[in-house]
Order: C-alpha cells, then sequence, then structure tokens
C-alpha cells in the first residue's frame, strides 16, 4: 500500500523551525530522499479556528516548505471548505445519541471540574444532565457513551508500538464548537479520512489526542491509518519552541537569505541551530 502522509499546520502565527521539522518528517516517511519511497506528502490549513486563524498566512507557510526543498501531493485542503463533511459528521453523532447540547462557559467547567484530564480540567458533565438549548450551543461527545459503543479499540504507532485506546480520562469533550464549526478532534480525524492518509505524522504533544481521534474512528466508521508522534524540536530548557522565546519565522529566515534546502539537510542530519534539541519522541512520556 502507497505511504501517504501529511503536514497540517494551523495559520495563527507563522512556521517556525518545530513545523519546519515536522514537515520534513512527514516529507521523508512518504517520499524518501529523492522520491525513493514512492509515497505522497499532503498538505492541508487547518484554518478554521476563527478567533486565531489568519488566512493570509496560509500562503507564506506554502513558500516556506517550498524553500525548505518539500513538495507536496495535489491541491492543498482548506478546512475552511469542509465544513459542510464535519456538519454532516455531527448530525450523524447526534442522531447516534452521542452528542448534546452544552453553554458553560471555560469559567464554569473550570470552576465545577473535579478531576485533570490528559487535556486540562475535565469538564463534569453538567449538561449531560439537562437538556440545555440546542441554538447556540456547542455539542459534547458523550464519552462513556461512545466508548461504550465502540467497545475496546487499539491503534499503532511506529514508534511506540501498539496502544490501547484511552479516550474516557479526556472526559466529555467539545465536538462542535460555538465559534468554530468544529473542534480539532472532528475536523482533523474526518480529514485525514478524507485525504486517505494512511500514516498520520505529527509532534508527540499530540500524542494522547490519538485516544479520541480513534474513537472517532470507530464511531463514524472510517478507516484507521498508523500514527507517527515524533520529538518536538525545544529549546534548551526542554520547554517548546516559540516566537516570543526567539525562535525565529522561517518566513524571516528565508527573507535573509538563508539556504532552505541546506537548513533541511541539516535538521535531517539531527543538527540543531542555538543548542535546541529534539524530546522524548511519545507524548506521555515529554
Ligand atoms: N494543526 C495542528 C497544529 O498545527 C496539527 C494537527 C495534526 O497534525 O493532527 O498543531
Amino acid at each position: 500500500m502507497t505511504v501517504r502522509t501529511r503536514f497540517a499546520p494551523s495559520p495563527n502565527g507563522h512556521l517556525h523551525l518545530g513545523h519546519a521539522y515536522a514537515a520534513i518528517v512527514a516529507h521523508d516517511l512518504a517520499r524518501g530522499l529523492a522520491g525513493s519511497h514512492g509515497g505522497e506528502f499532503l498538505v492541508r490549513i487547518e484554518d478554521i479556528d476563527g478567533t486565531r486563524s489568519r488566512a493570509e498566512l496560509a500562503d507564506d507557510m506554502l513558500a516556506d516548505l517550498a524553500w525548505l526543498g518539500l513538495s507536496w501531493d495535489g491541491p492543498v485542503l482548506r478546512q475552511s471548505s469542509r465544513l459542510t463533511a464535519y456538519a454532516e459528521a455531527g448530525e450523524r453523532l447526534k442522531a447516534m445519541g452521542l452528542l448534546y447540547p452544552c453553554h458553560c462557559t471555560r469559567a464554569e467547567v473550570l470552576a465545577a471540574s473535579r478531576a485533570v484530564g490528559p487535556d486540562g480540567p475535565v469538564y463534569p458533565g453538567t449538561c449531560r444532565r439537562r437538556s440545555a438549548d440546542p441554538a447556540g450551543a456547542a455539542w459534547r461527545l458523550d464519552m462513556a457513551k461512545a466508548s461504550a459503543l465502540a467497545g475496546p479499540l487499539v491503534w499503532e504507532d511506529a514508534l511506540a508500538g501498539l496502544q490501547q485506546a484511552e479516550p474516557v480520562p479526556f472526559g466529555d469533550v467539545v465536538l462542535l464548537r460555538k465559534e468554530a464549526p468544529a473542534s480539532y478532534h472532528l475536523a482533523a480525524t474526518i480529514d485525514d479520512a478524507a485525504q486517505g492518509i494512511t500514516l498520520v505524522t505529527r509532534g508527540a504533544d499530540l500524542f494522547l489526542s490519538t485516544h479520541i481521534h480513534r474513537l472517532l474512528q470507530a464511531l463514524l466508521d472510517m478507516p484507521v491509518p498508523r500514527w507517527h508522534h515524533h520529538g518536538l524540536l525545544t529549546e534548551p530548557d526542554g520547554r517548546k519552541l516559540a516566537k516570543r522565546r526567539g525562535s525565529p519565522a522561517l518566513m524571516d529566515v528565508r527573507g535573509a537569505g538563508e539556504d532552505g534546502v541546506a537548513l533541511a539537510e541539516r535538521l535531517r542530519a539531527g543538527e540543531f541551530p542555538a543548542g535546541l534539541r529534539l524530546s522524548q519522541r511519545v507524548g506521555n512520556s515529554t
């Protein structure tokens, strides 16, 4: 089977070296050197977080990838063109009785939460027991019900091996948002299936999200890819790269006339600038 990977940046800031590393990993796992693996590498722009997304950044991102010597297959998919697909999946989950409307604010969730899950404070299920007004609501997945329906699930990470899917500790996550058409979990899972991705490559910081994505695949009868969660480039003190801590935007490095292909070669060889390091690979141990 042909390997198909993707790089799926969110245009809420410029790409930095961490993104360059992620894109190179995804590209090389599909294409290999000079196309030797014969696979396909796709690009998806995750531009549906309406409050933070800036469409104009997407063109700079594509120029950054080309500068690094990375080419991609087929058209770039923009999530903003996929809203019908997300809404349809949402309706399907509602019809299965797995979603419920919720109007709780972030502050209310924080105040009422009694457990911390992999993604922070767990929603205490306040609206699961009410019949909240569906108008203008966010829709949450009834996690216990959904997990019971799907039964035991496994997924495979190329580096960390076989994993038992454990989505329940996340609690009732939001799948359809008030201010955005779909949550990251729903949109990314639907698009990975629609784009025929066979190997989902992304940073180890998203390792645990895969438990939720695996459940959504089971609920929506979607194909199950393999995953490859790679280590993250970190500052010498172990923190994630961030522009405010001085990690330059690729477009600035590009604008300064540096050779992007040579930079990509150094990242491939594990030669990271200015004391940057690669963190451990598996999300729950970083
Ligand atoms: N859009 C996400 C990000 O920029 C990546 C999502 C994914 O690769 O699944 O962090």
